[in-house]
């Protein structure tokens, strides 16, 4: 089980290499043991800039990553030489807790057919049952018989109740995760959020890795947190890479051109970059518009997830 997410901005990229960074990302998760591995990644661009003709595309397949590898470059449909100059893909290797080894079981899991909401995860959620019988009594349809599918439907739930249409992707992600109750590690991937990444943990472990011009320049990445809020609970290997300010504007990035990488280890990311963070628990970590930042939610305690989720209507 393992998360390798990979997010380009203003870096031009061809799908192939795309395809490869995320590849070779698995294959350092390898030693961690999987059944099954799958990825997603934008589709062919199409002429119109509209938003809405923006495309996701799943590949998915049981056995070793090396059979999802021999996969992708199948797809006549995608355009290996297309340079996508701000992209984010995900990729998964699936150690199976919940429903049998199968294409079908194997992450990314999605919203729906058209793939608004796609997810990775590492871990279990208790809760989903409960979660499952709320989502198809709201007429969601499931396709796998994993924990996880709950995620993805949840999402689009909570995206097609939104009150307004400014609502941002992190606060979607943060009332997803209010629901859910066990462990994981979280990667959210969007039509509806071209080029922007969310990634979420509790409980299961998750490190961002960022490369940047700036970086190469300076030799040291001014990460910033919210350190006097949370500084008993900030662990010491984070202190490290977050420098010490009570500012409550937590990001890195300057619009210039930047790699994030979002994997179960760090093993995976070294060889990109030795800028590292360590994610806690519930730290919610975004980047929009080639500019990371990380926040921590508040949990509030004693909140009943079905309840809390009929009151979005
Ligand atoms: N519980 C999830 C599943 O069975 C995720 C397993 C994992 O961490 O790979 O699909």
């Amino acid at each position: 089980c393992g998360i390798f997410a990979y997010l380009n901005y203003q870096v031009p990229r061809t799908r192939k290499e795309i395809f490869e960074t995320l590849v070779k990302g698995l294959q350092r998760l390898e030693y961690r043991g999987y059944d099954s591995a799958g990825i997603a990644v934008d589709g062919p661009s199409k002429t119109t800039s509209d938003r809405n003709n923006h495309s996701i595309c799943l590949i998915k397949k049981t056995g070793k990553v090396k059979a999802l590898d021999e996969e992708l470059y199948k797809k006549d449909s995608l355009n290996l030489d297309e340079e996508l100059c701000t992209h984010f893909g995900i990729a998964h290797t699936r150690w199976a807790t919940h429903g049998e080894p199968s294409a079908l079981n194997s992450h990314p899991h999605r919203s729906d057919k058209d793939n608004e909401f796609v997810v990775i995860h590492n871990g279990i959620i208790t809760n989903y049952k409960e979660l499952k019988k709320y989502l198809i009594n709201k007429g969601y349809e499931f396709e796998s018989e994993t924990d996880t599918e709950v995620i993805p439907k949840l999402i689009k739930y909570v995206y097609d109740n939104r009150e307004n249409d400014s609502i941002t992707f992190s606060k979607l992600v943060e009332r997803v995760i209010k629901q859910l109750e066990g462990a994981f590690a979280l990667v959210f991937k969007s039509r509806h959020f071209p080029g922007e990444a969310v990634a979420t943990r509790r409980g299961s472990p998750m490190v961002i890795g960022v490369r940047s011009e700036h970086e190469l320049l300076t030799e040291h990445i001014p990460v910033q947190y919210n350190s006097a809020q949370h500084k008993e609970e900030v662990h010491e290997k984070n202190s490290r890479n977050r420098a010490d300010s009570s500012s409550a504007i937590n990001s890195v990035g300057d619009g210039r051109a930047v790699e994030f990488y979002f994997a179960s280890d760090a093993s995976a990311i070294i060889e990109h970059t030795n800028k590292v963070l360590y994610m806690e628990d519930d730290d919610i970590a975004v980047v929009t518009g080639g500019k990371l930042s990380i926040h921590r939610m508040n949990r509030q305690a004693g909140e009943d997830p079905v309840r809390a989720i009929m009151t979005l209507q």
